[in-house]
């Protein structure tokens, strides 16, 4: 166990610790820390390279690969090899089914409000498992460069993610192995590598373009007192590198009449390789001239910016839009940075920096500046920067109980004093007329093992089924350290709230020793958050079933009906089990046999309506 030393004015760690500053990324992953000469550097860990692709792959063996040797087996075994898993972070099936196919493996859509998950290698993960693996290869590779533990980070994330998101990528860190100082965006960092918005002075609007393997999106970010404030983002989370690799290969394909070959698995992964081969070449060469086998694949710089053009001309729209909604002119933005390995490619430069009307920031490796933005916000977090000052941070999560006893932070432990968070919830019974709120503080996963501060009952929430009415809560904790929590039915408008000071009463040597906790026993906690989530959803899964068969019982034949009950048995079964590989496993299982039920019956729903509406 490592030691932990906290600077509790600050809520911060100890300089003497290591920090790392990791760019968790859709395609490539990466790590970066300050050097002894207090430079950003990223990890090259001894001939593996810098990025690390973002792929895991899981052998047949049971072990698991992460990274280059991962991608080796994406097209050849599509089923064990999971690939852009941050798209899923945070996310039901619901959020992603509109894209579903463009995912090779299996994604289980049981319940389509709660989290995705996968199941590869025979077992279930979900994409915060999937996550960590990523990061406990980064956290590796940081230990055996740098020869010394790394339990420390701040981690990125794009500006658009949502609270769950962000909350999923903590999850992710802690069941790495590593507390997360914070999670900071990719825009942000961005900027800080360039130095901008390092002097508290400072104040500026400035643009962000990035142009990853799979995503684009650009933001515009006002910089003041050393605070960045996102007045906009826009983009396409299905738009980057991918599709021009894309491009070349569609190109190639009909200058060789290749049509009726694209059926052969290792010809089209022959050829995207070769097409991001060409495409890399292109940003410093007019032409690629190569073979796959026997056919020729050539490309001039000309020829692929006619293909790209369109795709790129997209990503200035976004621009537009962005400049839209911050409510600005292009004259407003003071700097533009460029993100991404994809913004190498010379058209998008220049189309970038022509419609900014100057020139881009593009000095620093666009693939790193993310990572090495990272690693200066931790050195600022560790308080080793003298000419900048730390604001006041909370020195502990704050957040209300939810389902399972689970600890759901709102706002989280180093976030800026003033700050305010919300979320909305719903009920769980049917008809609920109160919902009991109560406050935590600290980081464990259950709150019981937390700090209440307060608790409450909004009453008078009209009847209405689970789940409908919405409940938004919202936090505010202001200067002087009094947080505000306000409840509010949105259907009905039912108000209610309560203050409380949570520094009151709460020692140094407390907030320390809850800190101490939350690190030693942060992989049980997730572990047991992810049980607690497991049980939850199978325990609906059967109410939703059961409900089914007692009121449709004239649907279902009496054989289905055995076989389900038999599927409801070892659903209830592996709850009890403990086993949350077995619930996932058991809920896939019984929402596989009953979904045709449900087919039919809304067949029968529309049958009725067509009945209904045949008058004559
Ligand atoms: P992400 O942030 O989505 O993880 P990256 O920023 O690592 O992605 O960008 C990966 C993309 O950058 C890939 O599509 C890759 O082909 C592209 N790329 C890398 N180097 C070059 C280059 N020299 N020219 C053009 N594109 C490049
Ligand atoms: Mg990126």
């Amino acid at each position: 166990m490592a030691t932990v030393s906290i600077n509790l004015a600050t809520g911060s760690v100890q300089k003497e610790e290591i920090i790392v500053g990791i760019d968790l990324g859709t395609t490539n992953s990466l790590v970066a820390f300050i050097n002894p000469d207090g430079n950003p550097q990223v990890i090259n860990d001894t001939g593996k390279g810098v990025l690390v692709p973002s792929v895991v792959h899981f052998q047949p063996d049971g072990s698991v690969i992460v990274g280059n040797e991962a991608k080796e087996h994406l097209i050849t075994d599509t089923q064990n090899t999971i690939f852009s898993v941050k798209r899923l972070l945070g996310r039901s099936f619901d959020d992603i089914k509109a894209h579903s196919e463009l995912f090779s493996y299996k994604i289980i859509d049981d319940d389509s409000e709660s989290m995705v998950k996968i199941n590869a290698g025979g077992r279930y993960y979900t994409p915060i498992e999937l996550s960590a693996m990523v990061l406990k290869e980064l956290k590796d590779r940081a230990e055996h460069a740098l020869k010394t533990a790394v339990n420390r980070a701040v981690i990125t994330v794009p500006a658009y993610f949502n609270d769950s998101q962000r909350q999923a990528t903590r999850d992710a860190g802690k069941l790495a192995g590593l507390d997360v100082l914070r999670i900071v965006n990719e825009p942000t960092a961005a900027s800080l590598a360039y130095g901008i918005g390092l002097d508290p002075e400072e104040e500026k609007t400035i643009a962000v373009y990035d142009l990853g393997g799979g995503t684009f999106d650009v933001s515009v970010l006002k910089i003041q007192n050393g605070i960045f404030e996102v007045l906009a983002t826009n983009g396409d989370t299905f738009l980057g590198g991918d599709d021009f690799d894309q491009a070349i290969v569609n190109y190639w394909i009909e200058a060789n009449q290749l049509q009726n070959r694209m059926n052969d698995d290792t010809l089209r992964q022959a050829l995207r390789l070769k097409a991001e081969e060409a495409k890399k070449a292109l940003t410093t060469q007019n032409l690629f001239n190569d073979f796959v086998g026997e056919i020729p694949c050539a490309i001039t710089r000309m020829k692929f910016e006619e293909l790209i053009s369109a795709k790129v001309e997209q990503t200035i729209q976004s621009c537009r839009n962005a400049l839209a909604d911050a409510n600005l002119n292009i004259s407003d933005i003071q700097e533009v940075v460029m993100v991404g390995g994809s913004t190498r490619t010379p058209l998008v430069k220049r189309k970038v920096s022509e419609f900014f009307a100057q020139e881009v920031h593009d000095k620093i490796n666009p693939d790193e500046v993310v990572a090495l933005g990272a690693a200066i916000q931790s050195d600022i977090l560790a308080g080793n920067r003298k000419d900048i000052l730390l604001l006041d941070v909370t020195p502990l999560s704050l957040g209300i109980e939810t389902m399972g006893g689970l600890m759901d932070v709102i706002i989280p432990r180093n976030a800026k004093v003033p700050s305010k968070a919300g979320r909305q919830y719903t009920t769980s019974i049917d008809g609920q007329a109160n919902m009991k709120i109560s406050v935590y503080q600290g980081e464990r996963d259950l709150v019981k093992e937390n700090r209440k501060l307060a608790e409450f009952d909004l009453k008078g929430i009209p009847g209405m089924p689970a789940g409908f009415p919405k409940v938004d809560i919202n936090f505010r904790l202001n200067a002087d350290g009094i947080l505000t929590v306000e409840a509010v039915e949105l259907r009905s408008g039912v108000k209610q709230k309560v203050e409380v000071k949570p520094t009151y009463g709460l020692t140094d040597e407390e907030v320390e020793k809850m800190l101490i906790d939350s690190i030693q026993n942060a992989k049980e906690d997730v572990s047991r958050r992810m049980l607690i989530e497991s049980r939850t959803e199978g325990e609906q899964m059967v109410y939703t079933v059961e409900r089914f068969l007692q009121k449709n019982k004239d649907q279902v034949s009496e054989q289905e009906t055995l076989d389900t009950q038999k599927l409801l048995d070892a659903l209830k079964a592996a709850l009890v089990s403990g086993d949350k590989d077995l619930i996932h496993k058991s809920i896939d299982e019984l929402n596989e046999f009953t979904r045709p039920f449900a087919e039919r019956l809304m067949n029968v729903a529309i049958g009725t309506a067509m009945k209904g509406r045949r008058v004559e």
